[in-house]
Formats: structure tokens, sequence, C-alpha cells
């Protein structure tokens, strides 16, 4: 793989990367028609990644259908699936983490301790061995597109990073691999996430600024329903990823969810710029 993209680069070709871990969906899809805008030569990965995983967490049930995702792939027009093992990746030696530090220790890296010193340490691997001109990443998972553009830029990557926008179910449920754990009731009842921001945008755009006010309503939405567990709900800058208390004009902000649906750990977010 990496003496074939090494050609690829000396042929001159442009190219644009989609990393995943599979069980791929619209969102997927959305990333590679990005990748495809700027690129010669699209290349998907799929590989679910130990190291991302605390042992707690649904390493051995996270859902694969290997052969479904080829036929995406294939009517994507993609040109390359790369499909390692765990082994390839991480042999019995292997020992090299990559750790990015301030923008991984809020959020999803509290609740999830390791999870982004897994996911930098598989995307610098990935990187070296695919060497894209870009990358594509969701918005869906915001603060992993945060720390992602930090390990670029600290380690000098010549990668340009396009985050792409999150795609929803008709209803609004941000798609997810992980949607196929929940049952037809919870299913409903993850609507809440959605609900819940745009409950937060509305009060935004009527003026409320103070972000525990808009917290405390989306939390209410969220225990509307029975099966629901907020995780977190917080409101950062869009530029630092900094916890903010109060809202400033003509500034970006992420609004990040984490909630548990039953036993299915969901996330979402959604960007307001206050006018
Ligand atoms: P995953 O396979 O869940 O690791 O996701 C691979 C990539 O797809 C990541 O960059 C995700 O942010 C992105 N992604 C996942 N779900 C969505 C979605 N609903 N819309 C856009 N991108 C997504």
């Amino acid at each position: 793989m990496q003496s074939f993209c090494s050609q690829l680069k000396r042929e001159g070709k442009k190219t644009g990367f989609v990393p995943t871990m599979g069980y791929l969906h619209e969102g997927h899809l959305s990333l590679v028609r990005e990748a495809k805008k700027v690129s010669d030569t699209i290349i998907v990965s799929i590989f679910v990644n130990p190291t991302q995983f605390a042992p707690s967490e649904d390493l051995a049930k996270y859902p694969r259908d290997i052969e479904k995702d080829k036929v995406l792939l294939i009517s994507e027009n993609v040109d390359v699936l790369f499909l390692p093992e765990a082994e390839e990746i991480y042999p019995q030696d292997f020992q090299t983490y990559v750790n990015v530090q301030e923008v991984t220790r809020d959020f999803e890296g509290e609740k999830r301790p390791h999870h982004f010193k897994g996911v930098t340490t598989i995307v610098a691997i990935l990187f070296n061995i695919v060497k894209p001109d870009c990358a594509v990443f969701g918005q869906k998972d915001a603060q992993q597109a945060a720390v992602i553009i930090q390990m670029v830029i600290d380690l000098k990557y010549d990668i340009k990073i396009i985050v792409a926008p999150i795609v929803r179910e008709p209803d609004g449920l941000a798609m997810s691999s992980r949607n196929v754990y929940l049952s037809e009731k919870e299913r409903k009842e993850a609507l809440v996430l959605h609900s819940s921001l745009n409950c937060a945008e509305s009060m935004i755009r009527a003026g409320e600024r103070n972000t525990g006010v808009i917290v405390s309503s989306m939390m209410e939405i969220i225990k509307s329903v029975r099966s629901s567990k907020p995780d977190y709900i917080k409101i950062v800058s869009f530029e630092a990823f900094t916890e903010q208390d109060h809202l400033q004009n003509r500034m970006k902000y992420y609004i990040l969810i984490a909630c548990y649906i039953g036993s299915t750990r969901l996330i979402d977010n959604t960007v307001v710029e206050v006018s």
C-alpha cells in the first residue's frame, strides 16, 4: 500500500483520503464526494481501530459488513479500499503513540480517556502509509476533527484537512454506524438529541447568550424521554474548542452533546454563528 501510494505521488496524482471504521452510510459517502471535488484518486480505509476503544467499550460488537461496504464504495467510484489487519498496523512490538495534549482534554477526551490517543495514532499511521494530499473528516465527530487539525499543524503533515457537514436521517437523527444498536423505541427517543440542538439554536436566535440557561433547556428536552442519560452538553468556541459561559456577537460556537439512549452512546453537535 505504501509503495502503491508513493507511485501515485510520483505520477502527480492528487490523492483524497477518507478514513473510516466501516459499516458505511450516507455520512461516510458524503466525505467521499467531498474528497472527489479536489482529488484524482480516492482512497477509503476501513479499520476498526482497537487502540481507540476502552476495554469496556464496543470493539468486539462494533457493526461490520465489508461486502455491503464494498458495494457502496464501488457505487461511489472509489478507486482504492485499504483494509489492513490489526496485526499489520499494530505488530507485537508496537510501542509508539501520538498524543495531542490540550484539545483532547475535555468533553469526549474526559469521558473516554485514551480514545483520542488511539485516534491520532491510527490517523498518523494511515497518513504515513497513504500520504494523501487531502483527508476528509466529518463534523459529526467535531472534537476529533479539531484534534486531527491540531496534529496536522504540530507534526507538519502536508495534508489539507476538510471537515464535512453532518448527514442526518430524514427525521433529524445524525447518521452513525452505532444507530443499529437502537431498538425501535430508542430510535424514536434518540430524536431528542437533534431536538435539543434545534432548541438551543432557536434560543440563541431569540437573543439568549447565557450558556447555562441554554444547556438547562437542552437537558429538559433530553430528560423528557425515559431511555436517555445525558453524558454532557457543552457550548465551546469554534476555533479553540474551549467551554464558554457567555456567547458573544459575531463569534462561532459548537454546541456539543453526548447522550446514552439505552446502552448506546450517541454524539451530535451543531455550529452556531451568533449575529
Ligand atoms: P467512523 O466510521 O464512525 O469512524 O467515521 C468515519 C468518518 O465519517 C469520521 O470522519 C466521521 O466524523 C464521519 N461521519 C460519521 N458519521 C457521519 C455523519 N452522519 N455525517 C458526516 N460524517 C460522518
